[in-house]
């Protein structure tokens, strides 16, 4: 290590729903965090949806049949853990990535929050104290860390 500030790329992490039913393994890099504002994530998680993602086959999941699966828009999905409600997984039908619960995560150190999306339909009780990147509807213009070779 040199003593130059780097952004690591977090990756090979383990996660699962809160009571252990369904638990996960990325073999493979990962995206930083987004929070996601938006009223189906308010309405999910209560606040706000913080998630990193990474790609799709990379990521090898145990207990996937403890997932229900929920159809939040025609060309979206969200699992969550049957047992415990933990959400866990959202996926754009076709994408090549999966969005995975931040707060899953067993270690998040490397991680950083980075972007707000989905700002205009925040609730009114909490502000944005953040220096954040900040983006009205949804979209970010964070990539996805290249697939390790
Ligand atoms: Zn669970
Ligand atoms: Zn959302």
């Amino acid at each position: 290590m040199t003593g130059a500030v780097r952004d690591e790329t977090p990756r090979n992490r383990t996660g699962g729903c809160a009571c252990g039913s369904v638990r996960y393994r990325v073999d493979g890099p990962m995206k930083q965090v987004i929070a996601c504002h938006c009223s189906i994530c308010r309405r999910q998680t209560s606040h706000f949806l913080a998630f990193t993602a990474a790609w799709t086959d990379q990521l090898s999941v145990t207990g996937a049949d403890r997932i229900a699966w929920y159809r939040s828009s025609e060309t979206s999905r969200r699992g969550f853990c049957s047992d415990c409600g933990s959400f866990l997984f959202f996926e754009t039908d076709g994408a090549e990535k999966v969005s995975i619960s931040a707060g899953s995560l067993d270690d998040d150190t490397g991680f950083r929050l980075v972007a707000h999306i989905h700002v205009d339909d925040k609730s009114g009780y909490y502000q944005i104290a953040d220096d954040a990147a900040r983006w009205p509807q949804g979209g970010d213009d964070v990539p996805m860390p290249p697939r390790d070779a």
